[in-house]
């Protein structure tokens, strides 16, 4: 009797197990299958055509839209029909000119400079004045100062003003570009972290809008000297900057659908950005991740079934500008968000791969757990995080409850590249390339054909409860993307 107990309790344990533990092992002659079609894929020589063909892509810009036309043309070359441009808008349009810059005394010598991204051009023949360091943007002290501002070149010591994060800075810094205009002054300059006088391509603000007034940055080092300098008596500066910018301007994400071969209704989404910064070829920041996602798409086709739900494969515009292309999703797509299942994204760099973060859910982590051990182990991506974060694309759905994955790599090597001129192909390992695309394209198979959704959708007060605990709410609510 005691026996026959013992047996049935382990066989009611087992079952739930076994059932688990199956699946993976079910599907993995698929997923062996769509593996191997990535490692012998193209995926280089097709990073290539984007990374050296087409170049740096900024958001709007006609690189850009060559990329989207580019995009969408492989994507039907790969078989798959339903292919679109999907339009949303962002509030100005604006492409990087020419930049130079230089300190006039006490010392005479070049600034290693260029134009703040979405800044406009200076006047002809460019700004020059003595520079004021602001570390404090708190409206009253600053209008105190408007006087002494007047006819000034401010240098922002944005560690002071950045010190309580970003978020919770940002109100502060969109006031202070009025009171600086204001009070007069020529134009705002901020340093570079990087040393060596590297410069990262950068803006300022959330949401490509055009700043108030004309704004460079300056390497790390010339900035250090301006304000040793600054010590001795008054510094006085020029340049010049030359930007193209425009009004409200269009800007598409590319999206294609392969329907489900069951439930095509329900879909599971694998996104990247298509859009990059302009000083190096976009390569990593986000060529690899653009191209995983067209490589998918291609692998799919090849298996000749599509899985049980559709799976739509997005690359986005104006990540760098805030999100705006996925964001933009979101909301034009919000009547269907609740047949979304999951939303896979990749824009962390062509590291050697971890696994997947899951943006702070336990109940995805632990869903995630048997597909992680029974797949993605092999592939070099067993590893699950619960971190989150909202510095990429999975992040609007993320607010939406849907389960949101970001692939995970190493990124020891990643701001050495990150925004800068070398952000180029030739940084690019590409096994490493290859296991991070194999381990999205795998993931994406399993949660689009597995029997049960891998975890429900949360309401908005867990999704609070994750933002808060991530310590995002500042930021998230100043840009406007979540109400408490
Ligand atoms: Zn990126």
């Amino acid at each position: 009797m005691k026996l026959r107990r013992a047996a049935a309790w382990l066989l009611w344990w087992a079952i739930p197990v076994l059932a688990w533990a199956q699946q993976p092992a079910e599907m993995k002659p698929v997923t062996d299958r769509l593996a191997a079609s990535i490692y012998n894929g193209p995926s280089v020589a097709t990073l290539g055509e984007l990374a050296d063909g087409i170049g740096g892509r900024l958001t709007g810009s006609p690189a850009y839209v060559r990329s989207t036309e580019w995009a969408a043309a492989k994507f039907r070359s790969y078989g798959i029909e339903n292919v679109k441009l999907e339009p949303f808008t962002i509030p100005a349009g604006w492409q990087r000119g020419t930049a130079t810059g230089a300190m006039l005394a006490p010392l005479a010598r070049p600034l290693n400079l260029a134009s703040m991204g979405w800044a406009p051009s200076t006047p002809a023949g460019g700004v020059q004045g003595t520079v004021v360091v602001v570390a404090d943007v708190a409206p009253e002290g600053l209008k105190s100062r408007a006087g002494e501002l007047r006819g000034k070149i401010v240098l922002l010591d944005t560690t002071r003003i950045y010190a309580d994060g970003y978020g919770k800075a940002l109100p502060k810094m969109e006031a202070a570009w009025l009171t600086f205009q204001k009070a007069g002054v020529l134009a705002v300059v901020f340093a570079d972290r990087d040393k060596n006088n590297v410069l990262n391509a950068h803006s300022v603000g959330w949401g490509a809008k055009l700043l108030p007034l004309p704004a460079a940055e300056i390497g790390m080092e010339d900035a250090k000297l301006i304000q040793r300098e600054m010590e001795r008596g008054p510094v006085i500066i020029q340049f010049t900057i030359e930007n193209k910018t425009s009004g409200e301007t269009t800007v598409n994400n590319v999206v294609a659908e392969i329907r489900g071969s069951e439930r095509p209704e329900e879909w599971i989404l694998i996104g990247a950005h298509l859009d990059s910064w302009d000083f190096g070829t976009g390569a990593q920041d986000n060529g690899t991740g653009a191209i995983s996602v067209l490589e998918i798409g291609r692998a799919l086709m090849s298996l000749g079934k599509a899985p049980r739900r559709s799976v739509r494969l997005a690359l986005w515009g104006g990540e760098e500008q805030g999100l705006l292309g996925s964001y933009a999703y979101t909301q034009t797509h919000l009547d269907e968000l609740d047949k979304c299942v999951a939303v896979l994204n990749t824009d962390n760099g062509a590291g050697h791969p971890k696994g997947w973060k899951v943006e702070g859910r336990e109940d995805l982590k632990k869903a995630m757990q048997p597909w992680s051990d029974g797949l993605l182990k092999d592939l070099n991506g067993g590893e699950l995080s619960t971190d989150t974060t909202y510095d990429t694309d999975h992040g609007p759905f993320l607010l939406q409850g849907i389960p949101a994955l970001d692939l995970s790599v190493d990124m020891t090597h990643y701001f050495e590249i990150h925004h800068k001129s070398s952000d180029t192909i030739d940084k690019v390992d590409a096994l490493d390339f290859k296991a991070g695309e194999a381990i999205v394209a795998v993931t994406a198979y399993a949660i689009a054909q597995n029997e049960t959704p891998i975890a429900p959708h949360i309401d908005h007060a867990a999704v609070g409860e994750i933002v808060k605990k991530a310590k995002l709410e500042d930021l998230l609510v100043n840009v406007g993307v979540w109400k408490p």
